[in-house]
């Protein structure tokens, strides 16, 4: 009874919520997009349950990991297991499809608008979906990019070529060793362009998205519809707190 009466009155505050945003987008001449981990998995890219289970099976009988997430930082015992993992989670999870057209749908609410996207997803999902690469800030990395484990340089390599061959070659959870990237300038390993730790690696497109996404917001037409939106909503207006701070 309790549980009906919050459900329809979470639904009505949705709801409402939801047309004034819709409303808000509108009436704006700019859009500023702000997304998470959320978007993704309401694209049905989940980290855990059935489909951890059909691309994992393995791992979980192996080592009883329980999501997606926390596999990533599992010790495996060595780099031929390892990349048999992230092989499997960068395929899945950045160059498959992901199950439902979520993104689309919001490309196609902005796509006749000056829009940017300000993202801490990693999955390459946003340019999948037609947004233009140049409207987007992809601030924690792309699953798609390796860099120097150490790093020595500041630069990073699409492995799309890589991330395929080890799906297709992997064999009993370990893929062939001489599959194991490495530095081209080094000799260390690889690892993903993802932002764990101050090794991270901001390439010259890390700053160019920076600069453009600098440019975008600091425009006064973006600032006005930043305030309009800031009055519409508590969840957006967490996401585009930083306009708040900006001078008029
Ligand atoms: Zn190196």
């Amino acid at each position: 009874m309790f549980s009906r009466i919050w459900t329809k009155k979470s639904t009505e505050n949705y709801s409402e919520g939801i047309g004034k945003l819709a409303e808000a987008v509108k009436e704006a001449d700019a859009v500023v997009i702000g997304a998470g981990s959320g978007l993704s998995a309401s694209a049905g890219l989940t980290y855990s349950g059935e489909r951890f289970e059909k691309y994992f099976g393995d791992f979980i009988a192996k080592y009883h990991i329980r999501d997606m997430y926390s596999g990533g930082f599992y010790p495996y015992p060595a780099l031929e297991e390892y990349w048999a993992w992230w092989s499997r989670h960068i395929y899945y999870n950045r160059y498959v499809d992901a199950p439902k057209p979520v993104y689309q749908a919001l490309y196609d609410v902005v796509k006749g608008k000056d829009y940017f996207v300000l993202t801490t997803n990693v999955d390459h999902q946003f340019q999948k979906a037609g947004f233009d690469k140049k409207r987007l800030f992809y601030t924690q990395g792309d699953y798609g990019l390796w860099q120097c484990s150490r790093p020595c340089h500041q630069k990073t390599y699409d492995n799309e070529d890589a991330i395929r061959k080890m799906i297709s070659e992997q064999r009993d959870m370990k893929i062939p060793a001489e599959l194991i990237p490495k530095c081209p300038v080094c000799g260390a390993p690889m690892t993903m362009n993802l932002r764990c730790d101050n090794t991270f690696v901001q390439d010259e497109g890390w700053y160019a998205a920076s600069e453009r996404y600098e440019d975008f917001i600091r425009r006064p037409r973006t600032v006005e519809y930043g305030k309009t939106m800031a009055k519409s909503s508590g969840t957006i207006r967490q996401l585009i707190s930083p306009l708040a701070s900006l001078p008029l």
